[in-house]
């Protein structure tokens, strides 16, 4: 798969796109991320990619033009049009399930706005999905579209180690993961939970099991009616509501 972020901050872009699982992922050609700079797509003398909103107002709005010609060039470049994607506080709220759609697709380009958004007339134009990553304002679309990159190329074959596998990971089946732990033993008095030392993988998976449902349940019942349950699942999940 090959990501395009298109950003007036490419190198904050890259530089965080570099480190750790997805560095080591880019460098192993598993994925393909390039960060390219609106500002090069301007045809202001003065470089100038944003102008003071009509009508008044607080703050700047990026020009529709730069970002125009910078996803046309994109498109010419890669001989196709990528799925577009606009990162706004005004799309839907990400989800683990649309991560998923999106790590099928070849190509994706990620619009991040900044200032006050972006001229509307650009977003009429491209018609990209809108997609937010949760209610709240950020300055810039950059840290959002990190995010999308960062849990579609995690879900890319190969990226992940074996140990590292997102299966039984939180949001993954609409469950939360169980609670991890790692050495020592004992630490500042608390134990790592008996069954985790036994060495018995069927006791540990069905302890497992019954911690993500527990957690699910208590912390965010919401999701349990989207998750596949077995018949022991509902068994389980009905004698905690006894309890
Ligand atoms: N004036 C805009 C509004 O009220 O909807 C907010 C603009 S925000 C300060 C600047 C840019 O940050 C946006 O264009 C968008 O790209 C990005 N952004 C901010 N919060 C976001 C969120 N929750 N999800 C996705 N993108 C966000």
């Amino acid at each position: 798969m090959r990501i395009d972020i298109l950003t007036l901050f490419p190198d904050m872009c890259d530089t965080v796109m570099s480190e750790s699982i997805i560095g080591r992922a880019r460098k192993n050609g598993k994925v393909q991320i390039n960060c390219i700079d609106i500002r090069n797509y301007t045809q202001d003398k003065h470089r100038r990619v944003d102008d003071k909103p009509y009508g008044g107002g607080m703050g700047m709005v990026m020009a529709a033009q730069p970002i125009y010609d910078c996803f046309q060039s994109l498109c010419g470049e890669l001989g196709c049009r990528p799925h577009l994607i606009y990162l706004t506080p005004q799309g839907r709220t990400l989800t683990q399930e649309r991560i998923k759609q999106l790590s099928k697709l070849d190509n994706i380009a990620l619009l991040c706005g900044h200032y006050e958004g972006i001229d509307e007339r650009v977003i009429e134009a491209l018609e990209p999905e809108e997609i937010s990553v949760g209610d709240y304002v950020l300055t810039g679309g950059e840290l959002p579209a990190l995010i999308v990159a960062d849990a579609v190329s995690r879900m890319l074959p190969g990226v992940l180690s074996d140990d590292e596998c997102f299966q039984e990971e939180s949001h993954y089946n609409s469950l939360l993961e169980y609670p991890q732990y790692t050495h020592p033993a004992e630490w500042q008095g608390r134990q790592v939970p008996e069954i985790l030392l036994s060495g018995n993988h069927a006791k540990v998976d069905k302890w497992r099991r019954e911690q993500s449902l527990k957690r699910t349940a208590s912390r965010r019942p919401d999701l349990l009616e989207r998750a596949e349950l077995s018949d022991e699942d509902k068994d389980f999940l009905s004698q905690l509501e006894k309890d």
